[in-house]
């Protein structure tokens, strides 16, 4: 009999059944296109415990109870659809899984309908990629916490492992929390991703740098604190050469895709009023990268700045960038701190554990150096606010912040676009500042529209001031 089951056979979950395999645990798959069963069983699974079934009835049969399954499919119906071929061949207290990046509403939509039906089911952030997915993911399920003794095992077992073996997986909270998590983690890595593109445009645009050079910096700094995943990949990235013996960076078109987490995350934040304006910048950067033909006609006819010329020092400003683009401030501040506030922010406007917040670092495209402080940070702390008020990350960005204002400033006199640098900045800026000019918002909706004010020396009593000396 098998402990598992896996509905679709693409890169994440072919790499997912090989991990589980590893573990020791059988495992069933199934698949949409019944033949990519059997070569899956012929090629990435031979030698394997693996079983394939060719219809859901016969994968349903192999299952050891309560039945557990997971989905790997794409996001979307595909996901219903199984749900609801499912749902008849199963029993009360069977759990179905889905591992997809399904947006975490539809999440607590599917937990709502099956447990009506007496299905257990659980939606689960499953990041780290392909590699992630074949030797240990970061995990993140939600949903019905009755299934989570039943399946803990093998999610602890298959999770990447940090410090003393502790698994990068462990309980997120009801219904759609899992998703919901995963969701924060990806709109951090669409930030982390623009970052490294805007210090690649100034070092290329700015300093003038070459290929092979660009690529050295970002080698050297993956040997310091910054040493993340992402940095390793750009340089990588940087140096790479096509068959003609060119870059081929420079050839790819500069339009960046997305597929909606960033986008979903970014929305989120407006629903619960958390400012996580790096993350939506992010997502625009992306949006405005799209509208290649008509930027390719607005470069014709609008002008930037007359000086487009650097005069510094380059190495010094090469220096700033290195402190400024992935370290600890920009990290910091602006995508993990703001991620980490609004996960937060959000589990508590849907009474999901604070916990959820530092479940799925390890996942994270973070620095790892900083992983490790993130999650000292709320160790010590379990109610801080943002991670700027923790002390490692307010000194790492006290100690940047000159050279974050110096790259700003000359990226804008250059007219070069830095969305989140720049914004990272702002939020940093209005973060710490005691008064704003919301006061004059609130003046002026109270002329237009007898909003109402709350002055500083009375709270909570709401005040309406006729501003015309009309009637
Ligand atoms: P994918 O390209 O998103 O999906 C392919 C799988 O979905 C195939 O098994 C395919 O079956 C099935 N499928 C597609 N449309 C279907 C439909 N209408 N009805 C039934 N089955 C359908 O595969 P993936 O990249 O491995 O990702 C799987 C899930 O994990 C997705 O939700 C994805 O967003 C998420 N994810 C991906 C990554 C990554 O790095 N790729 C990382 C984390 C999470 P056929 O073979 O029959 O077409």
């Amino acid at each position: 009999m098998a402990d598992i089951a896996l509905i679709g056979l693409a890169v994440m979950g072919q790499n997912l059944v090989l991990n589980m395999n590893d573990h020791g645990f059988v495992v069933c798959v199934y698949n949409r296109t019944v033949s990519k069963v059997d070569d899956f069983l012929a090629n990435e699974a031979k030698g394997t415990k693996v079983i394939g079934a060719h219809s859901l009835q016969e994968m349903v049969s192999t299952l050891k109870k309560p039945r557990r399954i997971i989905l790997l499919v794409k996001a979307g119906s595909a996901v219903d659809d199984f749900i609801n071929k499912l749902a008849p061949l199963l029993e009360t207290g069977d759990i179905i899984i889905d591992g997809g990046n399904s947006e975490y509403r539809d999440t607590t939509r599917r937990c709502k309908e099956l447990q009506a039906k007496g299905i257990l089911f659980v939606g689960s952030g499953v990041s780290g990629g392909e590699e992630g997915a074949r030797y240990g993911p970061s995990l993140m399920p939600g949903g019905a916490k009755e299934a989570w003794p039943h399946i803990k095992t093998i999610f602890q077992s298959i999770a990447a492992k940090v410090g003393s073996g502790e698994p990068c997986c462990d309980w997120v909270g009801e219904e759609g929390a899992g998703h919901f998590v995963k969701m924060v983690h990806n709109g951090i890595e669409y930030g982390d991703m623009q970052l490294i593109c805007e210090a690649y445009h100034l070092m290329k645009d700015v300093v003038g740098m070459e290929h092979d050079e660009m690529a050295k910096v970002f080698q050297e700094w993956n040997k310091t604190e910054l040493d993340s995943f992402l940095i390793e990949i750009t340089a990588n990235i940087l140096k790479f050469k096509d068959s003609d013996g060119k870059y081929l960076l420079p050839k790819i078109r500069d339009s960046a895709g997305q597929k909606g987490t960033g986008k979903w995350t970014a929305i989120s934040a407006l629903e619960y009023g958390v400012p996580v304006t790096l993350i939506g910048e992010a997502v625009f950067a992306r949006c405005l990268s799209s509208l290649k033909d008509e930027r390719v006609q607005a470069s014709k006819v609008l002008a930037g700045p007359k000086a487009t010329q650097f005069s510094g020092n380059k190495a010094a400003f090469l220096e700033d960038i290195r402190k400024v683009s992935p370290a600890a401030a920009l990290w910091g501040t602006g995508g993990a701190a703001l991620g980490l506030f609004f996960v937060r922010t959000g589990a508590c406007l849907q009474h999901w554990a604070l916990s959820c917040a530092v479940t799925f670092i390890p996942g994270l495209f973070l620095p790892s150096v900083f992983l490790g402080k993130i999650k000292d940070a709320f160790d010590q702390n379990p109610e801080l606010q943002n991670l700027l008020l923790d002390d490692f990350f307010k000194r790492a960005v006290e100690n940047c912040q000159d050279s974050w204002r110096r790259v700003i400033s000359t990226g804008v006199q250059i007219g070069i676009p830095m969305p989140c640098f720049t914004t990272a900045l702002s939020f940093y800026d209005g973060y710490r500042h005691e008064t704003l000019p919301a006061n004059l918002i609130q003046a002026q909706r109270d002329y237009f529209g007898a909003h109402t004010y709350e002055l500083l020396s009375k709270p909570g009593t709401f005040i309406h001031t006729n501003w015309t000396g009309h009637g």
